[in-house]
């Protein structure tokens, strides 16, 4: 006999959805006071398999794995495609499910922001500053606040951030340092298509035309990684080969390609001496699309 519905659920591997802070810390807490360790995959939904990989290995490491599911608004600009961006609950469950995943959290904006009077989390320096941090000015300060709440509502044993989005992840690692956040980031491989094309939520943006040129951005991050490990280390050099190769593709339009050290994205001098992230950020139509690979 099955001690109550909630078990049930888990048993079968339902996953189980919510909508309120209130409900999910109440499924929480006697999980937690079991022993249970949780996992949090903080999404903003339009699930693919890159996502799924994040799940996937949050449920391998936990007992218990949350996903939460919400288009922030605080991390897009008053230009940026918040309205357009894609929003898909029902097929996300399924992904979640398929991947192992035990509950979805899906708040509503009011939910997560109650009131018009902000408490902001935002990390400063050259770290938020540099790469996306050029042109998205107050992305990472939506992404930091809206990552601690789901931190403070979730209290997880282990939080999973994708590669993908690597000056995010170094942001995050900042933030868990300075707050004192008691948990340990994990740091998810980018899932790329066969193409070497990184998945990504916006590449449903992308027409036919334009997904098959985007594939320059993994080529040619592929060939710097070889020219590095063939003994070019100058940063310059390897900045120039990416986009001399981006450049040959016609509907590309380079927003950025840049070198910064790890871990916290400093300064380079002339070479590149100790792990580095190698970045860029490159439209193809409306579409813009991020990749990178680490120098080491
Ligand atoms: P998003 O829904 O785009 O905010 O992404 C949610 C999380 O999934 C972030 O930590 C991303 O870095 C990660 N992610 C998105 N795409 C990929 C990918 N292709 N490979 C690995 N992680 C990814």
């Amino acid at each position: 006999m099955y001690k109550s519905l909630e078990k049930l659920i888990r048993e079968i591997k339902m996953v189980q959805c919510v909508h309120s802070v209130k409900e999910l810390r109440e499924i929480i807490k006697p999980l937690k006071a079991q022993g249970k360790t949780v996992g949090l995959v903080p999404t903003m939904g339009a699930l693919h398999q890159g996502h799924a990989s994040l799940i996937s290995t949050s449920a391998k490491e936990n007992d218990i794995t949350v996903v939460s599911v919400f288009v922030n608004p605080t991390q897009f600009g008053p230009s940026e495609d918040f309205d357009a961006y894609p929003r898909t609950l029902d097929s996300d469950l399924k992904v979640v499910e398929n991947a192992g995943g035990d509950i979805v959290f899906a708040p509503s904006p009011k939910e997560m922001y109650p009131s018009e009077d902000m408490t902001w989390v935002e990390v400063t320096g050259n770290i938020t500053k540099v790469l996306c941090g050029k042109t998205r000015p107050i992305h990472f300060r939506g992404v930091a606040t809206v990552v601690s709440k789901l931190f403070n509502i979730v209290g997880p044993t282990r939080a999973y951030f994708g590669q993908k989005d690597a000056q995010q992840v170094e942001v995050l690692k900042r933030m868990v340092k300075d707050l004192f956040f008691d948990l340990e980031l994990r740091v998810v491989p980018i899932n790329r298509e066969d193409s070497g094309l990184a998945r990504s939520s916006r590449n449903t943006y992308l027409n036919a035309e334009e997904k098959a040129a985007a594939v320059v951005l993994s080529k040619s991050l592929k060939e710097a990684l070889k020219a590095f490990k063939a003994g070019n280390k100058d940063v310059e050099a390897l900045k120039a080969l990416v986009t001399d190769i981006i450049k040959k593709e016609p509907l590309s339009d380079i927003e950025y390609v840049e070198c910064y050290g790890l871990p916290g994205l400093y300064e380079l001098d002339k070479e590149v001496k100790a792990p580095s992230l190698l970045a860029l950020a490159v439209r193809f139509g409306k579409t813009r699309l991020i990749d990178n690979i680490i120098l080491e």
